[in-house]
């Protein structure tokens, strides 16, 4: 199936996968919620996907990283209940989930639910009184993708039982970092997965036109103007199986903390003199690959620099060479590329893109292009040539337009009216 894509060119090699508009997906959930549950939900809420622009493998190194939210978002349609009972349904889910909130806890909740009941639990553990809901989710976020579908899940249901409770986190940034961290306890003890901060904040904590400046260290976020002009941000969803990523993931980062350690410093963020370091890395007896894996953290917290520095003077064309040069420095240095993201990276190139890489942790998941608008359908036209020509399959394109955070999408008035009384 190929969808026309922006500008309405088609080409039979690629799908699109266009966000959906508000209504739309609010109408989605809702229909979902009726033909579930029945009746009507107390509101709908959605919260973004997104997608890093530079600075990978950082976060676990006190480092630097820029990720935009997309204007993809998972929605919820949600209702209250006074029973402590939860009753959940995806429509990208086959099975439903029915469970007592009182009863979870880390280890209780197999599969998809655990991102979403995971997130009741953790704002009951930050004081607010979660009542059982009814809950249907449908989404345009890709899964797997590198997109973080699994911090957009959480963020809806963080907006959403933090508007039926009356609590007000969502409505000022220090209350959404609360919510941030709700929903990184949800994936981490809940659901069961390591991840840092990252997809969660994007997905609550980014502003509209902008991309977030993370710093992993000192733990600020700090929104940088993305006026991207005549550009777009093309994201290719490679599609590929992500093969053995969990141990290499382990692997990289037992690396960069072996290294650390060997340099007497708290985190590779303290490395101030990269040729330095790498000869003392070799005298202590490091492994060749440890040097690469330190080179390719210090050289991308500085393209982070680069790039933030790039989009506060609207330089954005210049950006293509530094996701380039991103994309070599994960391939050759920190070796978590394949097949599928490099012939994604170098046939968006050779098509007219000013640069490009692959995104997210690796062996698999999307890749970005730096794209003049104009360009987009050649370019995804050549990747689409160069993915057949492979053998691999069809890739899966969006673009990612920089969008805001996570939040209530119906009703436009309080939610009090329609929860009517059931908190
Ligand atoms: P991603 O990079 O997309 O975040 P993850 O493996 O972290 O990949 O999260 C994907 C998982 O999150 C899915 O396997 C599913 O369990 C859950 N998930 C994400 N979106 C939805 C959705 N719309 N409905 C149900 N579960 C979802
Ligand atoms: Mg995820």
């Amino acid at each position: 199936m190929s969808a026309p894509g922006p500008g309405g060119v088609g080409t039979p090699r690629v799908e699109w996968r266009a966000a959906w508009t508000p209504a739309e997906g609010a109408d989605r959930a809702r229909a979902g919620f009726a033909a579930a549950f029945g009746g009507e939900p107390a509101g709908v809420w959605a919260a973004p996907g997104r997608v890093n622009v530079i600075g990978e493998h950082t976060d676990y190194n006190a480092g630097l990283c820029l990720p935009v939210a997309l204007a993809h978002r998972t929605y919820v349609a949600l209702r209250p209940r006074p029973d402590g009972v939860v009753r959940l349904v995806s429509a990208q889910e086959p099975t439903a989930w029915e469970g007592r909130l009182a009863d979870v806890g880390p280890g209780t909740v197999q599969g998809w639910a655990a991102y979403a009941v995971g997130v009741a639990w953790a704002l009951r553990g930050a004081g607010l009184d979660v009542p059982g809901f009814d809950a249907a989710v449908d989404s345009c976020v890709p899964y797997g993708a590198g997109l973080s579908s699994s911090a957009a899940l959480e963020g809806a249901f963080a907006v959403a039982l933090d508007d039926v409770v009356g609590a007000g986190l969502g409505a000022h940034d220090a209350g959404r970092a609360r919510l941030v961290a709700a929903c990184r306890r949800a994936e981490n003890e809940i659901a069961g997965a390591p991840t840092g901060g990252l997809d969660q904040t994007a997905a609550l904590r980014s502003v509209p036109g902008h991309a977030l400046a993370l710093d992993f260290r000192d733990g600020s976020v700090r929104p940088v103007p993305a006026r991207l002009g005549e550009h777009a941000l093309l994201v290719v969803d490679t599609r590929a199986p992500h093969r053995n990523a969990d141990g290499q993931y382990a692997a990289r980062r037992a690396a960069c903390e072996d290294a650390a350690r060997r340099l007497g410093l708290p985190s590779l963020r303290e490395v101030t003199d990269l040729d330095a370091a790498l000869d003392r890395l070799a005298a202590d007896g490091a492994p060749p690959e440890t040097g690469r894996r330190v080179r390719h953290v210090v050289t991308e917290n500085a393209r982070v620099t680069r790039a933030v520095a790039l989009l506060a003077e609207d330089r954005v064309a210049e950006l293509g060479p530094v996701l380039t040069a991103g994309h070599a420095s994960l391939r050759d240095d920190y070796e978590v590329s394949c097949p599928e993201l490099d012939v994604a990276v170098d046939a968006a190139v050779a098509a007219g893109a000013l640069g490009a890489r692959m995104v997210g942790g690796g062996f698999g998941g999307s890749a970005l292009a730096l794209v003049r608008r104009e360009d987009v359908a050649a370019v995804a036209e050549g990747v689409g040539a160069a993915f057949a020509a492979a053998g691999f399959g069809t890739p899966a394109l969006l673009v990612a337009e920089p969008s805001g955070p996570g939040g209530r999408v119906e009703p436009a008035g309080p939610v009090a009216d329609a929860a009517g009384g059931a908190r």
